[in-house]
Parts: C-alpha cells; sequence; structure tokens
C-alpha cells in the first residue's frame, strides 16, 4: 500500500481546501506522510494560480505550524511546485516538484495544461499549427527542469498530453514526439531524482490514464529511472486517487516512496 502524496494543493494556491483539512483526510486514509506542494510564486507574469509573494511566507508558515501540531500522527512536509519560469522565491521549502505549464514565445506564456484550445492556439502561432512541434518545445524545457532548478521530483512529465487521451489531438507515435521525449528522459536521468506516476489528470476527469504514458515509464525505467506515486491533489477526498490501479499499471517498475529519500 501506498499511504502517502508529496504533490498537493490547497486554498493557498488553487487547491481546494485548507492545509489543516488535506491533513485530516491523510490520517483518516492512514496516510504516513504528507507533503504540501503549493504553486510556487511566479514573478515574470501573473500566473493566476500560483501563490503571490505574501501567500507564499503565510503558507510556508501555516504548513510549519501543522507540522508540529500533528507530528504525532503524521509527518507532513513544506514543498512547492516550481514552474521553470519562476525566478527567486519567497521563503524556504523542505523539497521542490519540478514542472512546466507554460512555453515561452517573446513576451507570450502560453499555457499548457489548460486546454487543448489554447494549445492549438499556440501551435497555430508559433508552431506551424503542429502540435507535435509544440509539443517538442514543452519537452525541451522538461528535460530542463533539473538543470535548471535541481528539482527533487520530475512533475506530470508528460502533461503536454493532458488532452490527448487515445491520441484524440495528435499522435504519440509520431517520430518526433518520440525523439523530443526520449531526448528530455536522457537530460533527466543523470540527476537520480524520482519522475512522477501523476494522477491528478484522472481525479478531474481529463484522462483515463496517469502521467507518463506506459512506454515513456517504460524508457525511464530501461534507462535506470525510478518513480514516486502521487495524485496532484487539488481535492481533500482524492489525496490517493487512482493509487491502487496505478501501483498496477506500472508493477514492472521501480516505484519508492518519497518519504525515504528526502533528506
Ligand atoms: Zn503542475
Ligand atoms: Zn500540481
Amino acid at each position: 500500500m501506498y499511504k502517502e502524496n508529496f504533490h498537493s494543493h490547497t486554498k493557498y494556491c488553487d487547491g481546494k481546501n485548507t492545509p489543516e483539512e488535506m491533513v485530516s483526510s491523510a490520517i483518516e486514509k492512514g496516510f504516513t506522510a504528507l507533503g504540501f506542494s503549493g504553486h510556487a510564486y511566479i514573478d515574470a507574469f501573473d500566473c493566476g494560480w500560483c501563490m503571490s509573494e505574501e501567500g507564499s511566507l503565510q503558507y510556508i508558515n501555516e504548513i510549519n505550524n501543522i507540522k508540529n501540531k500533528y507530528k504525532d500522527k503524521i509527518n507532513i512536509y513544506c514543498g512547492t511546485e516550481l514552474d521553470y519560469f519562476c525566478g527567486k522565491l519567497p521563503g524556504e521549502y523542505e523539497y521542490t516538484i519540478g514542472s512546466v505549464h507554460y512555453l515561452n514565445e517573446g513576451d507570450e506564456y502560453p499555457a499548457v495544461d489548460s486546454s487543448l484550445k489554447e494549445q492549438q492556439e499556440a501551435a497555430d502561432r508559433y508552431f506551424g499549427s503542429s502540435l507535435i512541434e509544440y509539443a517538442v518545445k514543452y519537452f525541451e524545457l522538461a528535460g530542463g527542469v533539473c538543470e535548471k532548478f535541481n528539482a527533487d521530483i520530475i512533475g506530470h512529465f508528460d502533461i503536454v498530453a493532458k488532452f490527448n487521451e487515445a491520441d484524440c489531438a495528435f499522435d504519440t507515435k509520431d517520430r518526433r514526439y518520440k525523439k523530443a521525449w526520449q531526448d528530455a528522459v536522457d537530460r533527466l536521468i543523470p540527476y537520480n531524482k524520482p519522475f512522477e506516476i501523476n494522477t491528478g489528470a484522472i481525479a478531474r476527469g481529463v484522462r483515463l490514464t496517469p502521467y507518463p504514458a506506459i512506454d515513456i515509464a517504460e524508457y525511464i525505467h530501461e534507462r535506470g529511472g525510478f518513480f514516486i506515486l502521487t495524485s496532484d491533489c487539488h481535492d481533500a477526498g482524492k489525496l490517493d486517487f487512482f493509487f491502487d490501479d496505478a501501483l498496477q499499471m506500472y508493477s514492472k517498475y521501480n516505484i519508492v516512496k518519497f518519504s525515504e529519500i528526502i533528506k
């Protein structure tokens, strides 16, 4: 059984619940550890769903308080989910998730994970209408989250396929797509950091399968990479959403507990 989650959002960013509500749910589910990973402040542009500068400091303060309050029941960690375009952060965190939620073209930061429409508009504008070329650009950034931040966890590695269930928007067998994610994996592997098996989009009803796709997981595994399981939780009731199914689906691969490797 996998009784922990290190990818959790609260009202400090775009989650539904307070940190304390998340902790209660975790305890109810028999979790032994819970890591908070509020969306880190971005100074380059207003992302709308990230923590503010002041909110980041309040968040750190509150998580550290409840860490103490519940220390006999559960181990709580104060982390943050970085975006590729984060600059210097207000405050200190115990761990970071390295994620890409935006591309950058000129002064524009088109969002990767908000809708297929927004992806297609950016593809039309910057990539000759090709979602494959759009994805290639995404993986150039995603391959850099350890180089750039030395992130402790590699977040939702192929989120660019969020709206592409069963290849409905683009062909994931396209050799350019495959080369892009393989190159990104090759850049990340030397850092020896876990890739997420992330069930968040299933909880939100957008996908039927976790990130990363099985062929990507297989490649990561062949290269000596390993995984942690997370729910990218935005709703306290869904902290362990799809965990049992995901453990079965990815049972061939090395899935570890982040609580056992966090320093
Ligand atoms: Zn994310
Ligand atoms: Zn997240």
